[in-house]
């Protein structure tokens, strides 16, 4: 394993090692660490080949969120365990040896904990949140149990070769709306600063409590939640040293494009 980059204290860059490569030594996890798989802007472009077996991921954290190989749905990080949410809705364990192209974690930690306010909306939510985190230039791990009166999630389909960009697959996503679901809001909130590479502000999956029910988290309303959040000072970038990683023009600004991606409903 290579280090390319190291930028002041908070930023470490490095490649990963190819999946059929020796199993890599033990990664170095420091405590309140986010740990990214590649770059969002890689996802975007429609770098879809899994990077990384999710049993590798799994040392790099219990809680976060991101996608499987071939863009398969959604993938949801929870205790421990990797949950994926497939673009119909279904949702199973992930096997070990299935892979990421793009997932955050970190190893869960309660940094501080307070009740939930009952929102009536995604956005009322984050605002919310946004008043109670004051550390806006930190990532924080965010997970919310509690009741969802109504929640709407979206999840993508497996794509094959040639992969079209992001914005487009998008297009085809399968939205739902289901009602008084019990469950975990698992959420990633990155400062503005990261564009290009991670998600900025808020990223919010879901997994219900009898794990039928999840995906992307489009909107929600909720009762009787609990907040608890780490906060993450260090961010640790694995970087893909594949041809295909290699020839992708990353330095686009395709913040549009992403915002569209997050947030859209209109299917
Ligand atoms: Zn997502």
């Amino acid at each position: 394993m290579n280090i390319l980059v190291r930028i002041s204290c908070c930023l470490v860059l490095f490649t990963v090692p190819s999946c059929n490569r020796a199993t890599p030594a033990t990664p170095s996890i420091s405590p309140h660490q986010i740990n990214q798989i590649s770059v969002i802007n890689a996802l975007m472009l429609g770098q879809y080949d899994g990077v990384m077996p999710v049993r590798e991921m799994l040392r790099y954290g219990d809680f976060g969120l991101g996608t499987l190989d071939h863009l398969d749905g959604e993938l949801v990080i929870l205790d421990g365990s990797a949950y994926q949410v497939r673009g119909d809705g279904q949702i199973s364990v992930v096997p070990l040896d299935h892979t990421t192209p793009f997932a955050v974690l970190t190893r869960f930690a309660t940094d501080g904990k307070f009740p939930c306010p009952d929102v009536g909306s995604l956005v009322e939510l984050e605002s919310h949140l946004n008043e109670a985190l004051m550390q806006r230039n930190n990532f924080h791990a965010i997970r919310i149990d509690g009741q969802f009166p109504s929640i709407t999630l979206r999840s993508v389909h497996r794509q094959e070769p040639p992969f079209r960009p992001l914005s487009e697959v998008a297009k085809s996503q399968s939205v739902w709306t289901r009602t008084h679901v019990s469950g975990t809001l698992v959420g990633i909130l990155s400062p503005t600063w990261v564009t290009g590479i991670s998600v900025p502000g808020f990223h919010w999956h879901f997994l219900s409590d009898d794990r039928q029910i999840g995906g992307h988290v489009l909107d929600c309303t909720t009762r009787e939640g609990r907040v608890r959040y780490t906060v993450c000072t260090t961010w640790q970038v694995r970087l893909p040293d594949s041809e295909a990683f290699n020839r992708l023009e990353l330095g686009k600004d395709l913040s549009k494009e992403l915002n569209e991606v997050e947030s859209a409903r209109a299917k």
